[in-house]
Parts: structure tokens; C-alpha cells; sequence
């Protein structure tokens, strides 16, 4: 579904990303772990078309994504739920949600994936009409979840889902997660809590300074020892 080659990311002379390879299958969800500065944001924002690489290749669905701009990237079918949310704090959660669909003109079907996502976040459906910048951390997170997913993905991306949450709502956006990925939807998630990450991945890259060091099914690295000793706190 999605292929990722020989990637190469540049910040001005700072290499961040140094000759990645990936690999999506549909029905997967794949997960990106690694220390902070590993790479990781930076693979996710090049695939979603937010940032140029300097070489390599970005093959979704069989087309091209290099120097595709965002925009085009959410039509050709993959949506990012972006690291610190960025939902719109002056809207409700409702309007929040139909933002998400912005590209889409399937009334009764926006509908029925509304419905959808309240149905995974009860919590949202509780606060659809409460401005989205007086919820807190967590309910923020699942609204920019939640709205990713009104744009009817074949890919979501997740950068950091769990960043500042609490371990009960780590759970609960994780088991979501995983819903969504038996729903159909393919997911890549990158997460500094690689335990978290690793527990409901199927596949799994170990990002360090820019490179893979290691991939494998995400149980078996579970139960690597490298893997155990240097992100899973020995
Ligand atoms: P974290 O888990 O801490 O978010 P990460 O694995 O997602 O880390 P990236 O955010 O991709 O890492 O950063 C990779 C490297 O690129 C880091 O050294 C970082 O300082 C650098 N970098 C990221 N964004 C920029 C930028 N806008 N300008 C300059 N350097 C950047």
C-alpha cells in the first residue's frame, strides 16, 4: 500500500532522516518507535506531503507522492493526526469533525462516519457542542483523531497519540487504535512510548538518528532483548 525508499529529509544542513526504507500493508497497523530526534515526525510529515524530501521515493496506492503537496496527499487518501493535536479551538467538536470531511461531498456518508466516530469517542459525541479548545489533553487528542478519520482514509497517520495523556486514556486511544485498524482503516503510528506502540502494532521500524536499526513483527520485538534493554526500559 505504501512504499517508502531510500528516504533522505534535510532541515538546511541538519540530515534528519538518513536513507530510510518502509513498507505498509493494508490492514496493518504499523508502528514507528524511537528515542527523541530519531526521524520519526519527519518520515511522517514527508509521507504526508508536508515537508520535501531531498531523494528517495514515497509510492502510495501505486502513485508517486514526493513533491505532492499536502492537500492533494489527504485526496490521494492518507490523513495525519498531527503531533499536539492542532484542532481548532475556537470551533465546536462538531465542527471540528465536518472540517475533517472537507474534501468530501458524500452527504449521507459523512454522516454515517460522523456517527461512526462518535460511536469509538463517546466522550466527543458528550461534548459535540463544546468549543474544542476547553477540552482537555486527552479529549483533544481523540477529536484530532476523530477528525482525521472524517476524511475516510485508506492510511491514518498518528504522530504521538499518547503524548501527554494519562496511562488510562494511553489505553483507551490505543484500544481505538486498534478498532479503527479492524475496521479497515490501514494505520502507521509513531510513538516515543514504544511499549504502548509495539503492543498493538503488527509490524514495527526502530528509528535511531535517521536510520532503521530495527524491524520486525512488532510482538517479536516485544521480546528482543536490544529492544527491551534501549526502549522498553530493560
Ligand atoms: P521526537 O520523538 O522527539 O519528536 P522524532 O524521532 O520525531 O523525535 P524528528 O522530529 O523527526 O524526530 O527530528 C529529527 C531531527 O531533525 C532532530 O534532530 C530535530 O532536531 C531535527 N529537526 C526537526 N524539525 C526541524 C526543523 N524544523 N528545523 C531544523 N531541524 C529540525
Amino acid at each position: 500500500m505504501l512504499v517508502v525508499e531510500d528516504l533522505h529529509v534535510s532541515y538546511g544542513a541538519i540530515a534528519a532522516v538518513k536513507g530510510i526504507s518502509l513498507k505498509v500493508k493494508p490492514g496493518e497497523i504499523v508502528a514507528l518507535v524511537g528515542s527523541n530526534g530519531a526521524g520519526k515526525s519527519t518520515t511522517l510529515r514527508t509521507i504526508s506531503g508536508l515537508i520535501r524530501p531531498k531523494s528517495g521515493s514515497v509510492v502510495f496506492e501505486g502513485k508517486n507522492l514526493v513533491g505532492v503537496p499536502g492537500h492533494k496527499v489527504v485526496g490521494a487518501g492518507i490523513t495525519q493526526s498531527p503531533e499536539g493535536r492542532r484542532i481548532f479551538p475556537k470551533m465546536t467538536v462538531h465542527e471540528n469533525l465536518e472540517l475533517g470531511a472537507f474534501l468530501r461531498n458524500d452527504k449521507a456518508e459523512i454522516e454515517a462516519d460522523l456517527d461512526r466516530v462518535l460511536e469509538l469517542f463517546p466522550r466527543l459525541k458528550e461534548r459535540i457542542s463544546q468549543k474544542a479548545g476547553t477540552m482537555s489533553g486527552g479529549e483533544q487528542q481523540m477529536l484530532a483523531v476523530g477528525r482525521a478519520l472524517m476524511g475516510r482514509p485508506h492510511l491514518l497517520l498518528l504522530d504521538e497519540p499518547s503524548m501527554g495523556l494519562a496511562p488510562v486514556l494511553v489505553d483507551l486511544i490505543f484500544d481505538t487504535i486498534r478498532t479503527i485498524r479492524d475496521q479497515g482503516t490501514t494505520v502507521m503510528v509513531v510513538e516515543q512510548n514504544a511499549l504502548a506502540a509495539l503492543r498493538i502494532g503488527d509490524y514495527a521500524y526502530v528509528l535511531e538518528t535517521g536510520q532503521v536499526k530495527t524491524e520486525g513483527l512488532a510482538r517479536d520485538l516485544l521480546n528482543d532483548p536490544e529492544v527491551i534493554n534501549a526502549y522498553l526500559g530493560g
